[in-house]
């Protein structure tokens, strides 16, 4: 059994024409530090995604902290983000000596709940001490309510980033996900839906500042022929080998979110049949691109918990997650203010992410629902 080859989350899948690209860049010689291929991956993917200006960076994360500091966020102030997220969508507030201030998620989709925003928002404004940002996440490829946080945001004019490093080809009301938000942010690390192996994009709808978040993104060097500097620089750009992967990404983005598409369609229709066993919640505003799927488990119904099942897996080399601890409860963000009951909780809880990745055969697929499937005829026979 343990003979059989490992079978990962989500890993890197390329289409085989990334090469070409890269070959191309390294015939050209712009290996470094910018060229055509960063240009020409900045321009399609911003049509992909509806917002005219993208910035291609070094990480999901390097956007983040670039779009927090277009919106001006300095140390002191105050920053909402969801609790239920991955650590890197409030680390770069912390980069800026800034406050996350986080909040549960909605049972509808597992983001950021606007009812809660409202409170929030309503509440500091009475103290005087209203946010300077707001960080919208769209969790594990499904949009946020986007237009329901924005209006609560707007009576307040306070910007909203939005973090949709796991959502790239999923949609909200029509419009893809990053063209409903005045910055938003994706992530090509090796686990998400296309990869640059490493590397990051930011979307804007202002070109005055796309080209500052830009600058900024090579150290702030001022034209001329001087080393002439008057802001603060970030080393953040994504080179221009790099972009050619992704050029040959994005050619595939489509089929890889239908594949995503497909892959949950079979846990569902499979897995769905076992007592306790249920998934993630869709919302009717938007089309996610399922880049993870997550089943949630009820123990006692199941006869055994998604760590039990986790394991299980694990003894045939199959990897699965549990979803991340919700960040206000992380010990790193233990002083930080926290809104909200249990929402996010008990989505950790009872989550568990299921091998996702889009070169997955209907042989491993169904190696994955026979093991899930054996450990409940195991435990409900005793
Ligand atoms: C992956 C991820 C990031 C960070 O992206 P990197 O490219 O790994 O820096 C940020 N937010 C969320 C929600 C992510 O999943």
């Amino acid at each position: 059994m343990t003979s059989s080859a490992r079978l990962y989350l989500s890993p890197p899948h390329m289409s085989g024409r990334e090469q070409a690209y890269v070959t191309e860049a390294f015939e050209t010689n712009w290996v470094a530090p910018v060229g055509p291929h960063l240009e020409r991956f900045e321009r399609e993917f911003a049509a992909k995604v509806q917002a005219p200006y993208a910035v291609a960076v070094a990480s999901g994360t390097a956007a983040l902290h670039l779009a927090l500091r277009a919106v001006g966020v300095s140390a002191g102030d105050r920053v909402i983000c969801s609790s239920f997220t991955f650590c890197a969508s409030a680390n770069p507030i912390c980069y800026e000596h800034a406050q996350p201030v986080f909040l549960d998620s909605d049972r509808i989709s597992w983001n950021m709940d606007p009812n809660l925003l409202h409170d929030e928002l309503a509440e500091s404004n009475q103290r005087n001490r209203l946010p300077k940002a707001i960080i919208a996440v769209d969790i594990l490829g499904q949009s946020a309510d986007l237009d329901a946080i924005r209006s609560e945001a707007d009576r307040f004019e306070i910007p909203v980033i939005e973090d949709a490093a796991e959502a790239l080809g999923a949609s909200y009301r029509d419009k893809p996900v990053g063209a409903s938000c005045p910055l938003s942010t994706f992530s090509f690390n090796g686990n998400k839906i296309i990869t640059t192996s490493g590397g990051g994009m930011l979307c804007s709808f202002d070109q005055a500042l796309a080209d500052k978040i830009r600058f900024w993104s090579t150290q702030s060097k001022e034209p001329g022929p001087i080393y002439l500097h008057k802001e603060l620089g970030f080393n953040y750009r994504l080179s221009n080998v790099l972009a050619g992967v992704g050029i040959g990404q994005l050619e595939v983005l489509d089929e890889r979110v239908a594949k995503r598409r497909q892959i949950m369609a079979y846990y569902k229709e499979r897995l769905g049949q076992l007592p306790g066993i249920g998934f993630m919640p869709r919302a009717s505003f938007g089309q996610p691109n399922d880049w993870l799927s997550v089943i949630t488990i009820d123990a006692a119904q199941f006869g055994a918990s998604c760590d039990d099942i986790r394991l299980a897996l694990e003894t045939d080399n199959i990897e699965s997650r549990r979803l991340w601890l919700p960040l206000h409860m992380q010990p790193l963000f233990a002083e930080c203010e926290y809104r909200g009951g249990k929402v996010a909780e008990s989505a950790f809880e009872t989550g568990l992410c299921l091998p996702s990745g889009t070169a997955m055969t209907d042989h491993d697929l169904d190696r994955v629902c026979q093991r899930i499937e054996a450990v409940h005829a195991s435990r409900s026979a005793t």
